[in-house]
């Protein structure tokens, strides 16, 4: 992660990192060695790797790490979860990963695991994330050689989390996450600026000062485009619904087209830098940024 983001200080040149998910099968496995060696080649601030509920691909999550330790430039970012798990199995996850030698955490409550709610005693019970923050602070004390290497990040929700009753609380929320240690936040997805101006400038009010990288994806699918409104809490933009739709469901450059004009309109509104979801394909995120005019030719083309 470049210093100006840390220090809040303006960068120069807009900085982007990457989202990556650990692959399902052998040949997807293929397609994203090949993808992260494209993104890595961008020069992203750091690719973050998601992490299954419960622990569910905490293998495979790890190995994709190590992967992109050992096979790239790029900085790997760890999403870890508590969700199901008790205080010490999080703390031995928490270890196990930096033995893999990776030090920058996402620290998340996670989803509830497939067929349990939030009501389930075992995921209300869960660590929080801010309790995770404390756990990865502890672990790299237990570390002296290391307290100076890696960084902690939190996820921030521009149109509220659904556990919470009001923006206020989400805010308190994400106040408190910075208090207990988190350097930035990485938000959920959105699709209009206003969504996520609004909500930082309200946070900084209430004391943030950690900056807030928006999260965002270029859909290719109205499925996908569906997933987005989901996990957003807001209806789609209707013309790019309409748009999609009437391409048949699948039109990538309309997914691209939208998420440089949100980009455009972030960078512009103060945001410190865009974090792209790529769901493990390259071309997309990297279309993106070209027509933000965020990258140099890529290399590996
Ligand atoms: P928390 O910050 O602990 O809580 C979420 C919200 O609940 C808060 O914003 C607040 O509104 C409310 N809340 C909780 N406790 C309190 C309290 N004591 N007081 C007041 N309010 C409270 N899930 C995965 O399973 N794996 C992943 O890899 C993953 N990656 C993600 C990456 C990003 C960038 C984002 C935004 C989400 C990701 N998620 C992932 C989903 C996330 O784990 C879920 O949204 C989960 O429901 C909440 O996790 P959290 O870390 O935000 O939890």
């Amino acid at each position: 992660m470049s210093p100006a983001l840390l220090t809040g200080s303006a960068p120069t040149r807009a900085r982007f990192s990457f989202e990556v998910f650990p692959a399902r099968s052998g040949a997807a496995a293929l397609a994203l060695g090949h993808a992260v060696q494209h993104l890595s080649a961008a020069g992203p601030d750091f690719i973050s790797v998601t992490y299954g509920a419960n622990g569910s691909n905490r293998d495979a999550s790890v190995d994709l790490l190590k992967y992109l330790r050992d096979h790239t430039d790029a900085l790997p970012l760890a999403h870890l979860t508590t969700v199901g798990e008790d205080r010490e199995t999080v703390r031995a996850a928490i270890h196990s990963i930096m033995d893999a030698g990776v030090h920058d955490f996402l620290a998340l409550r996670g989803d509830p695991p497939r067929g349990r709610t939030e009501a389930d005693p075992e995921v209300a019970g869960s660590l929080s994330a801010l309790e995770l923050v404390e756990l990865v602070a502890e672990a790299r004390a237990e570390r002296p050689a290391l307290t100076s290497v890696g960084r902690t990040s939190v996820a921030a929700y521009p149109n509220g989390h659904p556990l919470s009753r009001s923006r206020s609380e989400d805010i308190d929320w994400l106040v408190a996450k910075q208090e207990a240690g988190a350097q930035f936040a990485i938000t959920q997805l959105f699709f209009r600026a206003e969504e996520y101006l609004s909500f930082v400038s309200d946070a900084q009010r209430a004391g943030l000062r950690i900056p807030v990288l928006p999260g965002l994806m270029p859909v290719a699918t109205s499925g996908q485009l569906r997933k987005v409104a989901e996990l957003a809490g807001r209806p789609a933009p209707a013309e790019l619904t309409r748009e999609l739709d009437e391409a048949g469901g699948y039109a990538p450059e309309l997914g691209v087209e939208h998420t440089v004009e949100l980009a455009s309109e972030l960078l512009a509104g103060g945001a410190p830098s865009v974090h792209l979801y790529t769901f493990n394909r390259h071309e997309r995120v990297l279309a993106v940024l070209r027509d933000l005019d965020l990258l140099t030719p890529d290399p590996l083309r």
